[in-house]
């Protein structure tokens, strides 16, 4: 008999070889019918595969991760069946399980091209095949073996892939005709698989390296009933609705020219001004909470780049050095602000008592990603980031670290993300060779960390061990925006490298030197990604205190255009943002256009307004809200932004 450990701890009690299926009937036959991989001592396993020795288990169903896992990755393989079945000869990259279902990179030879057009035929073949009830096999093989089998069947990736392996730990998995080097794990079988769709096509490098050979992505997605599929194919209509890369064209935010260069956004008038009062927003909590604004150059020295461990580290896969045509200097374009802040920090001297040191700036950054990458705001090569270093002794962690917290739910509170994660990454306790920094610090601020999260009362902390920086632990915000996708934010990273590279020191109270603790921050992110993600999670109807413009006049025709004029006029005083419609439409259309533009306030104005020095009030989305005296709107609508903002100023 061996002891298996479940999740809440109780321990039971199974015969040497048990499977995870076996031990899901143990317990009920719904949950058998449910379960679809099992983790056994933190790996993730086949349901069906022997469990020999004593282990900590966790059964996963679809709503887990690793349950989802298994189930997409067990498609990627029936997707390649059914491409090896349609077109022999296929070569086969990698093809995992993502966050939404699955991809596989082929290669199908050079005289057959994959369309957007053959992928109802490949997915005929998959929901043939699955019908089939194929059994996925596992078996351990040694690497001369693997080698012999993909050889034989001239894949090259594969062979590639099998190079890199360890002898003794690669194994094979077959269902129907299929062979995959696969580590798994895998459902039992194919016939959970009862949805499917292909969704689309891509180019993609072999291993991610542009002068390898291009091979054909395939994105699929499956579920284990129709109606689910039907769900999710309705959420990505809505996320076409809400693509920022659509909306902010249509919103007018903003835009990319190839001449400028691809990657590198231009905000447009309307863009640009949201992006300031979210700046300005951020700059009024930040003064309000001890920070000091700097401002440091584009460019820096190639040897600041060489002392912050950057040049070494990620020099050749960036932007390359600028010259100078006369002196040979070299000058890197700025990938992280936080050396130039050390520098200023240096500045001069800092005593025990100066400390934290909070230095903010929206500083501007530029990273190299292959032209491949880019996506709209959310993968760019200029952006900038709503930086800040704070310099800080080891007693000041936590402190500091709340006070970071307390600025991201602001933020999120104020945006209406009421839906995040929190994730502490902590270092691996096994490997602590890895990590830069003395035991006694991590200890220190791996503790800080929890303490503050704790001290903030946060549900939804994930704590992962290993996942933090060689150079310190961190704390990443993950939000869900209206659809329920899951978006990296802001996040808090605590370094100990940096200070150490560029001698960073204070005279404690016993008048000896010391390292400050430095923290990264940053609670948007970056401003592109951060608006991207707005506008996706808003639609573009943005909040009333931030959308660019608050209300549309809209003459009922072009002898009012100067009561128009006046009514704008009268709102300007009052800092309300407003345009004038004086298109010769007629009033009808002018509405309907103008809802789409999703300005919050429409304000129709014709004979019986002028005459009365009133306006007619309607609310996008919600329609008429009668009459209003100019001045009574103006109150009414300030009261609402005054609302917005005031919810939030109370717990900073
Ligand atoms: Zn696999
Ligand atoms: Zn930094």
């Amino acid at each position: 008999m061996i002891n298996i450990t479940f999740p809440d701890g109780s321990v039971r009690q199974f015969e040497q070889g048990v499977s995870g299926y076996e031990i899901a009937k143990s317990l009920s036959n719904s949950l058998a019918r449910e379960v679809l991989s099992i983790n056994v001592n933190e790996e993730l396993w086949d349901i069906n595969r022997p469990i020999e020795e004593d282990a900590t288990i966790k059964l996963n169903k679809w709503d887990d991760e690793d349950g989802k896992h298994a189930f997409w990755h067990s498609s990627a393989h029936l997707m390649a069946e059914a491409i090896e079945a349609l077109y022999p000869g296929t070569k086969f990259g990698i093809g995992p399980a993502i966050e939404n279902g699955f991809y596989y990179d082929v290669d199908p030879g050079d005289e057959v091209v994959i369309t957007d057009a053959d992928l109802p035929k490949i997915e005929k073949k998959m929901k043939e095949l699955a019908s089939q009830k194929l059994s996925y096999a596992r078996k351990e093989v040694s690497k001369a073996e693997a080698m012999q089998f993909f050889g034989d069947k001239g894949d090259e990736y594969k062979t590639e892939l099998i190079d890199e392996l360890e002898d003794g730990t690669i194994s094979f998995y077959h269902q129907g005709n299929f062979t995959d080097l696969c580590r798994g794990p895998h459902l039992p079988d194919t016939s959970p698989i009862k949805a499917i769709k292909l969704l689309s096509l891509a180019g993609a490098y072999w291993r991610g390296d542009e002068t390898r050979k291009q091979l054909t992505r395939i994105y699929g997605i499956t579920f284990p009933k129709a109606k689910m599929l039907e769900e999710y194919l309705e959420l990505l209509e809505q996320a076409k609705l809400r693509d920022h890369r659509k909306l902010g064209k249509e919103l007018e935010l903003f835009t990319f020219s190839q001449r400028v260069g691809p990657g590198l956004p231009l905000w447009l008038p309307k863009g640009a001004q949201l992006r300031e009062r979210l700046e300005n927003f951020l700059k009024k909590v930040q003064r309000d909470t001890g920070y000091e604004p700097v401002i440091t150059p584009h460019i820096g020295q190639k040897e600041l780049w060489v002392t912050s461990g950057h040049y070494a580290k990620y020099g050749k896969d960036s932007f390359q050095p600028i010259s100078t045509p006369q002196e040979g200097e070299e000058f890197l374009l700025k990938p992280m602000n936080c050396p130039a802040h050390c520098e200023i920090y240096k500045s001069k001297p800092r005593s025990y008592k100066d400390l934290p040191v909070r230095l903010a700036e929206f500083g501007t950054v530029y990273r190299y990603e292959q032209s491949g990458e880019l996506h709209g705001l959310t993968r760019v090569r200029g952006f900038t980031q709503d930086d800040a270093h704070i310099f800080c002794r080891p007693d000041q962690l936590k402190e500091e670290f709340i006070k970071v917290i307390d600025i991201i739910l602001y933020i999120f509170k104020t945006l209406d993300f009421k839906d995040f994660v929190t994730q502490v990454s902590l270092r691996d306790p096994e490997d602590k060779e890895k990590y830069i920094g003395s035991d006694e610090n991590w200890k220190k601020s791996e503790e800080a960390i929890l303490a503050a999260v704790e001290a903030k009362g946060m549900d939804n902390v994930v704590v992962e061990y290993g996942e933090a920086a060689f150079y310190g632990p961190k704390l990443d915000f993950m939000v869900r925006d209206a659809l329920g996708r899951k978006w990296q934010l802001g996040t808090i990273q605590v370094d100990y490298n940096l200070p150490e590279r560029f001698e960073l020191e204070y005279i404690g109270s016993d008048d000896q030197r010391h390292r400050p603790v430095m923290i990264h921050r940053a609670p948007f992110g970056s401003m592109e990604r951060f608006v991207a993600v707005l506008i996706e999670h808003t639609a573009g109807k943005f909040p009333l205190w931030l959308t660019p413009d608050q209300a549309v006049i809209l003459p009922i025709s072009e002898k009012y255009h100067d009561y128009a004029q006046k009514v704008s006029e009268f709102l300007k005083n009052y800092d309300i943002r407003t345009l004038i419609d004086e298109r010769s439409e007629k009033i009808g259309k002018k509405i309907r256009d103008n809802e789409l533009k999703r300005i919050p306030y429409l304000l129709i104005v014709g004979e019986k307004e002028q005459e009365s020095g009133t306006i007619s009030v309607r609310r996008q989305g919600e329609g008429d809200k009668g009459a209003m005296s100019m001045d009574e709107f103006a109150q009414f609508l300030q009261s609402e932004v005054q609302n917005q903002l005031e919810a939030i100023n109370t717990d900073v």
